[in-house]
């Protein structure tokens, strides 16, 4: 081996110390059994702690690095003292350290070795001590093990972890390589590009050749998902682009890309006997939920088959995995079970090793989501592409609020083991202490809960909750086997809601909503996504957002937090204004004073328009109870009408049936509630839909939540209230909209019903090829 100064020769492959030891001394069973492990924040402050108790020489975060045989391996070892030559590498932890499994130990052991022998060859040292130093974040209190070992045993245990990780290393740069070449030969996989897909493409290849930001809209029907992959994936080889991330607010979504994707050649039953097939790993990303095969089990050894030896199998799996290249949902499945491992978590590890990750937001975006944590360890240049971009603010608003539950955590308290009585009666009693100082009743109006903004965070109810969390995770360490699964939720209640109140700032609020004696709901709820997601855009390589209505695009530019040189670029449509008739009939408001009084001029421009073009129309109010009173009145008046209506929680075979009765031919009106699951996302070309009723703008309601969201805006951005109310809502109706025109060759009408869609300020956020009638 030789130190990093000593080799002037390109590495064949670039490997980081914790994924070569991830991947060399990992064996045994996966072992997620429940020990809550410190959250990120604790882990920097526990380490910390360790090297504040140092002396003054000690040195932190020593960035070491090393080559064996082609391969560079780097990284950063958490300190080293000088004084008694000891190399640390600290690791917190909760609770009682012997229940640690001892393959995680093992692995510890490999990191600190591998760090030790690139400090010896690094600056010529006989021997050290090694020393794992395992902090204890409930009682600070470390647990020291040491070993001393000589250069020659650290350079031979360095050189057979290379060893073992070689083969696949120079498979990856082979692999790598294959990939490459093949993608600067990638053709577009249509003999032509449709009206305005080329537009797109070439502003694609430009934002991820020059690693900028684009925001994109683009009509419905150009293609945008192969103009979105095919010139990212043309990108990649001339700016060394290592991963590439798509990224879908839904499963369907997901479906258009791999279909994409096969397309241009990446699926397995591509050309003969896979011959010809475009040598590019595909990996679906799927929930937990969606890939466990025993959701009966706990995720150890002991309890599901699939995890028991799962390191053990998992190189052989992640070979044949790698070799198949094409790993959907079915695939990875198929895979998994050949070789007896749990299909979910062989994901995680092939996100590891895929050129292209086909995911939710969630993946890259959430708190802790997995590619991002990938991409930041390995330092890879990642693409992301995130499709239907206009659902970004809200999701990413979901991924950073939380709630807590006073029943939840008071029915615990009733059955709570001895030890957790007491700091669950503290609890409890914070509890009631906020709920007595916020005063007033515990329901609102008419059997509504009352709900109150609160000026600050309950800091005592916070200190009170971060002790139940220690407690709970104390318990559960000491009592691994028989985990209490409400115990573990509320666990991760403590923990999820813990982590958001230490990030809590402008950006959120925080309010209590009471349902009833003694069922206070509290809730810490983004509103400003920016905060969190601005240094997610700003590690990328290049991002590209993407949908049908991303105007204006300073509203997802400011709420987003994405970075200033981002590109925009607007798509011209390619249908004509001739294509929709849209129409405001006039007064009608559907405001929430003037509803009862709307429901008869609404019920006769849907008889009319009916009556004068029968076919098959979808009409979009604001909520279930409006939609419910229109639909009645027109079944009164109009029995001879033919109509259905969305419900509430709609399982998805009664969805299907919903939308099977829009088939060429057929008539009549579906009620649906804008924003839900009609009001985007499907498709109904040609006769399947000839119009659309809109009696709503799509506004948020007006209540204490949405006042303060708009004062924020308005502080923040100075656009509270079209922020906040009036351009969210549109961008609701006009995704409502466009499931009329489908394709240059469509025609149909849409009835804007309110007479607020005169305003300008409305107009003004209309598409450009509308034309009012
Ligand atoms: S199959 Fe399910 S229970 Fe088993 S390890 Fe996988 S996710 Fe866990």
């Amino acid at each position: 081996m030789s130190a990093a100064a000593t080799s002037g020769e390109a590495p064949l492959y670039r490997v980081a110390v914790r994924a070569l030891c991830d991947f060399t001394a990992r064996e045994g069973d996966l072992d997620l059994r429940f020990t809550p492990s410190p959250s990120a924040r604790e882990g920097i402050a526990g380490h910390a702690l360790v090297a504040g108790r140092r002396g003054e020489r000690y040195e932190r975060e020593l960035a070491l690095s090393g080559h064996y045989r082609g391969l560079a391996v780097s990284g950063r070892a958490d300190g080293f003292d000088p004084a008694l030559n000891r190399l640390e590498e600290i690791k917190t932890h909760r609770g009682d350290l012997s229940r640690m499994p001892a393959n995680q130990r093992t692995l510890h052991w490999a990191q600190v070795k591998v760090y030790g022998a690139l400090l010896c060859a690094e600056r010529g040292l006989a021997s050290l001590t090694l020393a794992l130093v395992y902090f204890d974040i409930g009682s600070e209190r470390e647990t020291l093990l040491t070993e001393k070992a000589s250069a020659t045993e650290l350079s031979a245990f360095f050189e057979a972890q290379c060893e073992r990780f070689l083969s696949w290393a120079e498979q990856e740069a082979g692999h790598r390589q294959a990939r490459d070449t093949a993608l600067a030969g990638l053709s577009f996989p249509h003999a032509e590009f449709r009206p305005g897909q080329r537009e797109l493409a070439e502003s694609v290849y430009k934002a991820a050749a020059t690693g900028r930001c684009l925001l994109a809209q683009a009509p419905t029907g150009i293609g945008k998902t192969v103009a979105t992959l095919f010139p990212t994936l043309k990108a990649m080889p001339r700016r060394r682009i290592d991963r590439l991330a798509f990224l879908t607010m839904k499963t369907p979504g997901r479906r258009l890309a791999l279909e994409a994707l096969a397309r241009l050649g990446a699926a397995s039953d591509c050309g003969e006997d896979g011959e010809g097939r475009l040598p590019l790993r595909v990996l679906e990303l799927t929930a937990r939920s969606k890939a466990c095969e025993h959701p009966d089990k706990a995720c150890h050894g002991d309890a599901c088959p699939l995890a028991a030896g799962f390191y053990d199998k998992l190189p052989a799996a992640r070979q044949a995995a790698a070799e198949r290249g094409w790993l959907d949902r079915e695939a990875l499945r198929e895979v998994a079970l050949e070789h007896d491992v749990c299909p979910y978590y062989l994901g995680q590890e092939l996100a590891r090793w895929s050129d292209v990750c086909v995911g939710d937001v969630n993946h890259y975006f959430d708190v802790s989501a997995l590619l991002h944590g990938l991409a930041q360890a390995n330092g890879w240049r990642l693409a992301l592409l995130v499709d239907e971009a206009h659902n970004l603010v809200e999701r990413a608003r979901g991924m950073y609020s939380g709630e807590l539950d006073q029943h939840a955590f008071a029915t615990l308290h009733r059955s709570a083991p001895a030890p957790l009585v007491k700091p669950l009666g503290r609890l409890m009693r914070q509890w009631q202490a906020l709920v007595r100082e916020q005063g007033g009743a515990d329901e609102g109006q008419r059997g509504r809960p009352a709900y109150q903004v609160l000026d600050d965070l309950p800091g005592r109810l916070v200190g009170a909750l971060q002790q139940v969390a220690t407690a709970i995770g104390d318990y559960l360490a000491e009592h691994p086997g028989g985990a209490d699964p409400v115990l573990q939720e509320r666990l991760f209640d403590a923990l999820g809601f813990g982590r958001l109140a230490e990030s809590f700032g402008e950006h959120s609020l925080c309010d209590l909503s009471r349902h009833g004696r003694g069922r206070a709901v509290l809730g810490l709820r983004n509103l400003i996504p920016a905060d969190f997601l601005a240094p997610r855009f700003a590690q990328a390589h290049s991002c590209v957002l993407f949908s049908a209505t991303l105007s204006p695009a300073h509203y997802h530019r400011d709420l987003l937090g994405l970075p200033d040189d981002c590109v925009w670029q607007s798509v011209a449509s390619p249908f004509r204004s001739d294509q929709l008739e849209v129409r405001i009939p006039g007064g009608i408001s559907t405001r929430l004073r003037d509803r009862e009084a709307s429901l008869e001029p609404i019920v006769a421009e849907l008889a009319g328009q009916y009556r004068r073009q029968p076919g098959l129309y979808l009409a979009f109010f604001s909520s279930f109870a409006y939609m419910a009173a229109a639909a009645e009145r027109l079944a009164r008046l109009h029995p001879e009408l033919p109509h259905w209506c969305q419900t509430r929680g709609m399982r998805e075979d009664e969805r299907d049936a919903f939308l099977a009765r829009f088939r060429a031919g057929g008539q009549g009106i579906g009620f649906a509630v804008l924003g839900g699951a009609f009001g985007e996302g499907i498709d109904l070309p040609g006769e399947r839909l000839i119009g659309a009723f809109i009696a709503t703008l799509g506004l948020p309601p007006f209540d204490p939540f949405n006042e303060t969201l708009k004062a924020r805006l308005e502080a923040r951005f100075g656009s509270g209230d079209a922020y906040a109310y009036r351009i969210p809502g549109l961008i609701k109706v006009i995704q409502a909209a466009g499931r009329v025109i489908r394709s240059p060759e469509d025609r149909g009408t849409l009835v804007l019903m309110d007479d607020r869609f005169q305003r300008a300020e409305v107009r003004r956020l209309f598409p450009d090829w509308w034309q009012l009638g």
